[in-house]
């Protein structure tokens, strides 16, 4: 302890050794070569870690930038020990020459244990080829997955044109029958009528709803859409179903969002008719619409005093065509929710919900206040053409 206490004491102390020009025999050439050689090695290896810096800076996010900063400070010290070295020809500091490569030892010893844990991260980083071939797969992945969603919409659109036409002339066909010939009909005759009429009125809702889905959060034109307005438009869209059930509609101040308007109308119109559908017999639908600012994102929330949904069924309600009652307790066509959830995911949110069965139901929808779909990044971003 006492030999390390004069040690530190003495730490800049040279006057127990000789300069090593005067430690043995040297030539000027053989002096020089040395003290050169290492006066090189100390600069070169000065400029390494200043260039691995000046990496991490200009390149930010640079992965495992840890082992970086270890591997500079390892070379730096290496470049230390070579420039006391050449130093040593005139001032022989023996002990602070053994310090520095005490740390050297241990900032190496680190870097060693450093490089051989993150190996494994190291080789899965992918090198500047693997990422082009990458983004050439994704984005010829996309172009597919674009075209692909244009023909679905052109096939939507069309079917929905080519079923529609012949539909009304079935319903027209149909009423004329009754109309015309109701005397000759009987009551069995004209039942069959009804069901046809009653048949075909939910395919046309269902063309309507499908036409929708295909629809939403394909339209990127953005605007700024005060969700006041919208929820009041809703609202006044489904006046004869909350007079005739004698619902109340509380709605909290919500903000606006730039964003597409049919897109959010659609979320909020589906969440408020579900809520005055699926209500308790003889209770008045009661629906509380509120939002919260989160920061970067928006949520929102829309509870009820319905039916309920069993926890097991919390993520498939949002799926196409999943419906948890038969359509003679409840009309519908299982589009709604999955529409919410297409427009909400495109949107890069998040929709879900909780409930208590007999109590009620809170569907939460989050919001960024940035909507950028893929569609907008690939505007803004111009990618690498395909090879
Ligand atoms: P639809 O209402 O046309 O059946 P949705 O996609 O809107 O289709 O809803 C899917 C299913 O989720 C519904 O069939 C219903 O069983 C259930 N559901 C949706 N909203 C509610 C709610 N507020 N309360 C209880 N059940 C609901």
């Amino acid at each position: 302890m006492e030999e390390v206490y004069k040690f530190f004491q003495r730490l800049t102390d040279v006057s127990d050794w000789p300069p090593r020009w005067l430690c043995g025999r040297w030539t000027d050439f053989h002096g020089w070569l040395y003290i050169l050689s290492d006066l090189t090695i100390w600069l070169a290896y000065m400029a390494i870690p200043l260039i691995l810096i000046r990496f991490i800076f200009v390149k930010k996010g640079v992965p495992l930038s840890g082992v970086f900063v270890l591997f500079g400070a390892f070379i730096l010290l290496c470049g230390l020990t070579h420039l006391l070295d050449a130093v040593m020809f005139w001032w022989p500091a023996y002990r602070i020459n053994a310090l520095i490569r005490f740390l050297t030892a241990g900032v190496s010893i680190a870097t060693v244990i450093a490089l051989i844990r993150y190996f494994d991260e190291a080789v899965g980083l992918r090198t500047s080829g693997e990422y082009d071939r990458e983004l050439a797969f994704r984005q010829q992945a996309m172009q597919e997955l674009s075209r692909s969603n244009e023909e679905l919409q052109q096939f939507a659109y069309i079917a929905s044109h080519d079923l529609q036409s012949p539909l009304k002339t079935i319903v027209n066909y149909l009423s004329l029958l009754e109309n015309k010939h109701q005397q000759q009909l009987d009551p069995e005759a004209l039942k069959l009528i009804h069901v046809s009429t009653a048949a075909a009125e939910r395919m046309r809702v269902l063309i309507h709803d499908l036409l929708d889905f295909s629809r939403v959060g394909t339209e990127i034109d953005f605007e700024q859409v005060d969700l006041n307005e919208v929820l009041a438009e809703v609202v006044e869209d489904q006046q004869t179903e909350i007079r005739s059930t004698g619902a109340t509609i509380d709605i909290g101040p919500l903000p606006a969002i730039r964003a597409h308007r049919t897109d959010l109308k659609q979320v909020f119109q589906n969440l408020l008719s579900n809520g005055l559908k699926y209500r308790r017999t003889g209770v008045a639908p009661h629906i509380q619409i509120r939002a919260v600012d989160e920061g970067n994102q928006f949520r929102f929330t829309v509870r009820d005093n319905g039916i309920g949904i069993e926890a097991k069924y919390y993520d498939r309600v949002f799926q196409i065509f999943q419906r948890l009652h038969g359509r003679n307790e409840y009309p519908g066509t299982g589009i709604g929710l999955a529409t919410c959830k297409k427009v909400i995911d495109i949107y890069g949110g998040q929709i879900g919900l909780d409930s208590t069965v007999g109590v009620g139901t809170t569907f939460f929808v989050v919001i960024p206040k940035v909507i950028k779909t893929s569609q907008h990044y690939a505007q803004a971003h111009s990618l690498y053409p395909t090879h």
